[in-house]
């Protein structure tokens, strides 16, 4: 049987192109989303017409429950789980002191919390069959850190540790777990910045342009297909920042 591969928030952006590839490289996708309903169905139409089925699943990946049931859902159509994706995340563009405890908790929910227990809920099924590939998508900013986006850097760092962490845990038991930190990727998310900001940051990066979410699912391919690569934090930025 084919893999298996849960992405989450693989509605818009960065996790619906690696929801796309995947799917055409015949390995069995499903979509997570939360809010975007008609995105995530015009991903599992759009890939109808090349005859490829995949799986869209609603679930708030805040929430255990909602996690449990995911999970629940993948484990009995399929039986097993080969591949997480921890993709969905938010940004937020703030002053440090004006930021609140909901804010806090928001960010740190959702792309934190969410890996966390996203991956704590497939682990039973990857470590009974002694294989799995375990992928965060982190950012630039969790190595560099960002001003105004003092959250979001925060829980970015928290997932490059529960990467390398993880890593040492599940080795022994044939798990990788690794992530990609990407610089700007054309996204809704970075929908905040001006037109003259963005012509100031391409001017920053060596290669000159902003990335796109196919650069970043092409590495995920790569990952998959590798099998001594742990413990990693990949970036991906044009150059941007080399350490
Ligand atoms: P995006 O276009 O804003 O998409 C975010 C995705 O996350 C959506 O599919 C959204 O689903 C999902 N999501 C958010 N909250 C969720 C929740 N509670 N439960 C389930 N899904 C949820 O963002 P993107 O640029 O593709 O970002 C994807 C990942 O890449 C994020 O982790 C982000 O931090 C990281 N990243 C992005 C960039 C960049 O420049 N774009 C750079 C570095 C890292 P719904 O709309 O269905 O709720």
């Amino acid at each position: 049987m084919e893999k298996v591969a849960i992405v989450t928030g693989a509605s818009r952006g960065i996790g619906r192109q690696i929801a796309k590839e995947l799917a055409r490289k015949q390995i069995q996708v499903i979509a997570n989303y939360n809010n975007s309903e008609e995105a995530a169905y015009s991903l599992k139409q759009e890939l109808e017409k090349e005859n490829i089925e995949i799986d869209i699943f609603k679930a708030d990946i805040t929430k255990r429950e909602e996690i449990k049931k995911l999970v629940q859902f993948v484990e009995k159509k399929y039986k097993k789980i080969d591949i997480l994706i921890n993709n969905a995340g938010i940004s937020e563009y703030k002053m440090f002191t004006e930021e609140t405890d909901e804010d806090w908790s928001k960010i740190i929910n959702t792309n934190l919390y969410s890996a966390f227990a996203m991956t704590q809920e497939i682990l039973p099924n990857m470590i009974h069959k002694k294989e799995g590939c375990i992928i965060n998508i982190s950012s630039i900013w969790g190595i560099v850190g960002a001003s105004l986006e003092v959250l979001y850097s925060i829980s970015k760092a928290g997932m490059n540790g529960m990467t390398k962490a993880l890593a040492k845990e599940l080795g022994p038991s044939n798990i990788r777990v690794n992530a990609i930190a990407p610089g700007i990727i054309e996204t809704q998310m970075n929908n905040k910045f001006s037109q003259e900001e963005i012509k100031q940051i391409k001017e920053e990066i060596p290669l000159e342009r902003i990335g796109n979410s196919s650069d970043i699912a092409k590495c995920v391919n790569w990952l998959i297909e590798d099998n001594y690569t742990t413990g990693q934090i990949i970036s991906i930025n044009g150059g941007w920042s080399i350490t």
